[in-house]
């Protein structure tokens, strides 16, 4: 079980199963949703998945068809989900424990805040690859 929550502690939730590979994205949503450099991802199955915690999360449509789930009250996204999918895409900032996944490449560089330096050796796609 690999355990995650949010930042004031009021969202708890725990994953079964493996995560997908890791994904740095560098897109201006992921950018202001975070209010970070980028962000860090990985898909999880939605039976994988579960809340923990009773209070339901805030929501927000940043592109057609694709929502964010915050925590109501310290605003920590946990994750973001596409309509007619069957997964999550899982915000690994929030992660407790080791996911034990491994790191595919850096999305959307395109889009990347002139501020930061990838200095990696991941693939780099100037948008989704
Ligand atoms: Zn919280
Ligand atoms: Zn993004």
């Amino acid at each position: 079980m690999i355990n995650g929550s949010c930042l004031c502690g009021k969202v708890k939730y725990q994953i079964s199963g493996k995560l997908g590979d890791i994904v740095h994205c560098h897109c201006q949503s992921c950018r202001k949703a975070h209010a970070a450099a980028f962000s860090s991802v990985a898909s999880v199955s939605d039976s994988d998945f579960q809340l923990m915690s009773e209070t339901p999360l805030s929501e927000f449509e940043s592109s057609p068809g694709k929502h964010r789930y915050f925590c109501r009250n310290c605003g920590t996204q946990i994750y973001a989900k596409r309509v007619a999918t069957e997964h999550i895409i899982l915000r690994l900032g929030s992660l407790d424990d080791d996911p034990d996944a491994t790191e595919k490449n850096h999305i959307w560089v395109s889009q990347k805040a002139s501020w930061y330096s990838i200095n990696g050796e991941l693939p780099e796609y100037p948008e989704f690859e």
